[in-house]
């Protein structure tokens, strides 16, 4: 997710329902993903081992544990979104929209953020938004996505509580049944927002829980944030049977995930980037088989590592953590999933059966039922075993 900036945005609460970061950075977001989306792509079109481990990725069965229900806005989407509202600022052309989507400065990302939320202004904005995005993912051969879904940034802005929970589920079984793609949600409290957010996002997971519902988030900035004062909210979820799922550690160190392991008794870490600077926390994680959802382009996009050689999922990796790999808001930072499991394979150094099993991690330690599990693991390993033999 996107939180840097130089001045506070216009609006609070942010891309995917929270705000930036209120710590200055040195670059913008989606600039800087892009400029890592655009070197791991020449790698792949230069052809050798990674441009055919990307084919390989590309044409992979995969699951998706950590990605934003509007941070997964394509200009594509966008672009119908703003076909159904004509007069918004949002250009409909494609050429004119892609345009639109290369972000100058930070400013400007806000601008478009704030220009899409905009542009999601009934129960039908949401669904079309959210069979899209699962049309998204079906390309990239995503099978199984659990989105996280901010429903107070929209409750807020007017939208009745009840049909967009409808919108939601009625887009998640037209995605199931027309594309293959079985999503469930994870509903995140925007943490900047206060405990109001909190009470409101709780509230909304409790009496109106739609079937897809399986976990319960905190994102939003860190600094200032502090866990703790979240665990009432998610002591009540956790009760009502979701999981803990919340943001830890990507941009504050690792006392930060301590909080949500032993405040929110976090289930996996969202990001836990700075996990790799406490080795009993590497050894708690490992031992406990708490995984990490990792998401690389973000963490550089965002500044909370510095470059790919630097990521620390190396570390992580040697330390026995089960890592998964995601892309957080993939059109704000100018990546995809395939684009991410490109990354981790240089940089984990894998061949296609180590990217299947980086693959397996995800469905492993999704909230699907087991027989779905085994049903994506079946073809994952199907799929390789088709490509090892030559016969793909
Ligand atoms: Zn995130």
């Amino acid at each position: 997710m996107l939180r840097c900036h130089r001045s506070p945005p216009a609006d609070p609460w942010g891309p995917s329902g929270r705000a930036p970061r209120a710590v200055p950075r040195r670059r913008t977001a989606a600039y800087d993903g892009s400029r890592v989306a655009d070197a791991v792509t020449h790698l792949y079109r230069s052809g050798g081992p990674m441009s055919d481990l990307q084919t390989f990725i590309e044409g992979l069965p995969k699951a998706e544990l950590h990605v934003h229900h509007v941070g997964s806005a394509s200009p594509r989407i966008v672009s119908e979104l703003a076909a159904r509202h004509p007069g918004s600022q949002v250009p409909t052309d494609p050429e004119a929209l892609a345009d639109y989507f290369t972000f100058t400065d930070f400013a400007h990302f806000i601008k478009v953020f704030l220009s899409v939320m905009d542009l999601i202004r009934t129960p039908e904005d949401v669904r079309l938004l959210t069979f899209e995005v699962a049309r998204d993912m079906a390309r990239q051969n995503i099978r199984y996505a659990e989105l996280t879904v901010t429903p107070f940034s929209s409750t807020r802005r007017g939208i009745d509580e009840r049909a967009f929970m409808d919108a939601i589920e009625d887009a998640r079984k037209a995605a199931e049944a027309e594309l293959g793609v079985v999503l469930r949600w994870c509903f995140d409290i925007p943490g900047e927002a206060g405990l109001e957010s909190a009470e409101e996002t709780t509230r909304l997971a409790l009496d109106l829980r739609p079937e897809g519902l399986v976990s319960f988030g905190l994102g939003g900035p860190e600094i200032g944030v502090p866990r703790p004062q979240f665990k009432p909210y998610f002591d009540r979820a956790i009760a009502a049977g979701l999981h803990s799922v919340p943001h830890a550690g990507e941009t504050t160190g690792p006392q930060t995930i301590w909080d949500a392991l032993t405040e929110l008794r976090a289930e996996r870490i969202g990001h836990g980037t700075s996990a790799t600077q406490d080795p009993a926390l590497l050894a708690h994680l490992a031992e406990r088989r708490i995984p990490l959802e990792v998401c690389p382009t973000s963490n550089i996009a965002t500044r909370a590592v510095t470059d790919l050689d630097r990521h620390p999922i190396k570390e992580m990796v040697a330390a026995g953590v089960l890592v998964t790999i995601n892309s957080d808001d993939p059109p704000m930072f100018g990546t995809d999933l395939n684009t991410e499991y490109g990354v981790a394979a240089r940089l984990l150094d894998l061949d296609e059966r180590g990217i299947a099993d980086l693959a397996k991690n995800a469905v492993d330690v999704s909230f699907l039922d087991p027989a779905g599990k085994a049903r994506i693991n079946a073809e994952i390993d199907a799929y390789t075993a088709r490509w090892q033999a030559g016969t793909r």
